[in-house]
């Protein structure tokens, strides 16, 4: 595993884990370099770094950085518990973040900047994290084979009319078990377990390994509707303008739409506490906020900063305001009930 730096006033810092040092040389000032913030993150070097760049060319604090699946990154930070150099977790999905707060491994922030700058249902009630970034799963659909008028919510994809036309991904992708837990958060366990039932009665073919190969069966006939983040449809759309798919908004009558969150904590252990939340802080401010969620055609968490024109152009939606920290709360309980179920 490699370490990445974020390069800007002070130059590039490249630093092995080994190696780990705060200390930057420059000669140009008597006051003390910033400490290096050392950040471990789900969400993948292109999509970060350019914010790391603009922020230590901005503050001169430099930052490294690792990337890596949720899992591992979390089972890092617990095995090397107090001497963990990271200050910072940035994953994807609530249910991820839930897990590192539950272990202990994030800390609580008390900030009026996040407070201020992030919705309450996108962020931990115990302020071990923050959404930066929200995104939602929803359906899309073929415009050659199915009508917007066609559909109406989640539940009624479990109607007889999508037998073998509609596309999973895989229930051990942490974004069905977040999407389900939600579900069971509202409606109850019976009702949503009646509903996956529905869904895997409906199914096609056997769930995807991701959200792109069952968009990319949708196109191939395979299957007329998915249920998918919306940034995958964003990157085929962003690479084809005349993609035939739509996003349909669901259970706008309802609850709304299912959102989810990439987001962000600081460290248990943090060495630079202070300097990591600073960070964060400005990761969510509206300066920052445009860039973080454009990178991945994903929506802004702060409500004064508006998505990119391509998720503009999807239209507005009602989303669902429950607390996505429910996603964490009741992911156990939904990959019982999506394996009893059926949905694998
Ligand atoms: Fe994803």
């Amino acid at each position: 595993m490699k370490f990445l730096v974020s390069c800007g006033l002070f130059g590039c810092f490249l630093l092995g884990l080994s190696a780990c040092s705060d200390k930057t040389e420059t000669n140009q000032t008597s006051a003390p370099p910033a400490a290096t913030i050392t950040v471990y993150s789900e969400r993948v070097e292109h999509l970060i770094k350019p914010l790391f760049d603009q922020y230590t060319a901005e503050t001169g604090v430099p930052i490294r950085f690792i990337t890596d699946g949720a899992g591992p990154l979390i089972a890092r930070l617990e095995n090397e518990g107090e001497a963990t150099p990271a200050d910072l977790l940035i994953t994807v999905d609530a249910g991820n973040l839930w897990q590192a707060a539950d272990k202990g491994l994030l800390r609580s922030i008390d900030s009026p900047i996040l407070e201020a700058n992030v919705p309450a249902h996108l962020q931990a009630s115990g302020n071990e994290w923050f959404g930066l970034s929200a995104r939602a799963r929803t359906i899309v659909y073929s415009t050659e084979r199915v009508k917007p008028e066609e559909l109406s919510t989640y539940e009624a994809l479990g109607d007889e009319k999508w037998r073998g036309r509609l596309c999973l991904r895989t229930a051990k992708k942490v974004y069905n078990q977040s999407l389900v837990a939600t579900m069971i958060n509202t409606l109850g366990a019976e009702q949503t377990e009646a509903i996956v039932k529905s869904w895997v009665a409906n199914l096609a073919t056997d769930p995807y390994s991701n959200d792109t190969v069952a968009l990319e069966a949708v196109i191939a006939g395979q299957c007329d509707l998915a249920i998918v983040n919306t940034y995958y449809f964003g990157r085929m759309q962003k690479e084809n303008p005349n993609i035939p798919l739509a996003v349909f908004w669901p259970n706008q009558d309802g609850r709304g739409v299912h959102v989810n969150i990439s987001g962000a904590g600081v460290t248990k252990y943090a060495k630079h506490p202070e300097a990591a939340q600073k960070l964060l802080e400005w990761l969510s401010s509206e300066e920052a906020q445009y860039k973080f969620a454009e990178a991945n055609e994903e929506y802004p968490v702060n409500p004064r900063v508006k998505p990119s024109p391509l998720v503009q152009a999807w239209g507005e939606f009602k989303a669902d305001l429950v607390n996505v920290e429910a996603a964490g709360h009741l992911q156990a309980d939904a990959v019982k009930l999506m394996d009893r179920a059926g949905y694998r």
